[in-house]
């Protein structure tokens, strides 16, 4: 099984050392072409206006859009989370625009925004470990989102079918739960 990582911009390499460790051959997504031989993509965090314009300069967003919504799995990690969108509370931009949630940008503000945690994600288990930075969450939810995890009455990760998102960084801690998650249940279920 392979899976893509968008390369783009941000925290792709650790995604892709979570993935090889877990079994599953992790490759960089640079081009359209390289959507071919995929099973599933993550979409790391980083910056989401550089990413979704490298997007459209790079003629992968409506291929991408198009896949998505066919059934094709995505995990969208914080900036990722922000591309996946169907809007954003404090941001005109729409992104991929695929799930059915509003999402707030740089939501615990700019400068302190960037802690960790740990707290319970359905069907993922207990104390899973969550580094925040500069992290969006999401405001509201249509009806077919499934909400996996709040802190503070905030939702921090979510699943829409096929797509899963989390505003917290998994990658960037020892705790690979989350990505076991998304390969067990959205990349071997959709592909
Ligand atoms: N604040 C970033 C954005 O809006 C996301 C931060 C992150 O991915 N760690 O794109």
């Amino acid at each position: 099984m392979k899976i893509g990582v968008l390369a783009l911009q941000g925290a792709f390499k650790e995604h892709i050392e979570i993935l090889n460790k877990l079994g599953v051959k992790g490759v960089e997504v640079r081009k359209k072409e390289d959507l071919k031989s995929i099973q599933g993509i993550i979409l790391p965090g980083g910056e989401s206006t550089a990413m979704g314009k490298l997007l459209v300069d790079l003629d992968i967003m409506s291929t991408l859009k198009d896949m998505i919504k066919n059934g094709f799995p995505v995990y969208g990690t914080c900036a990722g989370m922000i591309l996946l969108a169907k809007s954003l509370s404090n941001d005109k931009k729409v992104h991929l625009g695929v799930m059915d949630i509003v999402v707030k940008r740089n939501a615990y503000g700019r400068q302190l925004g960037s802690f960790a945690c740990k707290a319970p994600v359905v069907g993922v288990g207990k104390d899973v470990e969550m580094v925040f930075i500069r992290a969006p969450y999401i405001k509201t939810c249509g009806e077919g989102i499934e909400v996996l995890a709040e802190i503070d009455k905030n939702i921090v990760a979510a699943r829409q079918e096929n797509i899963l998102v989390s505003s917290f960084h998994p990658e960037l801690t020892s705790d690979y739960r989350m990505h076991q998650f998304f390969i067990d249940h959205l990349v071997k279920k959709y592909s």
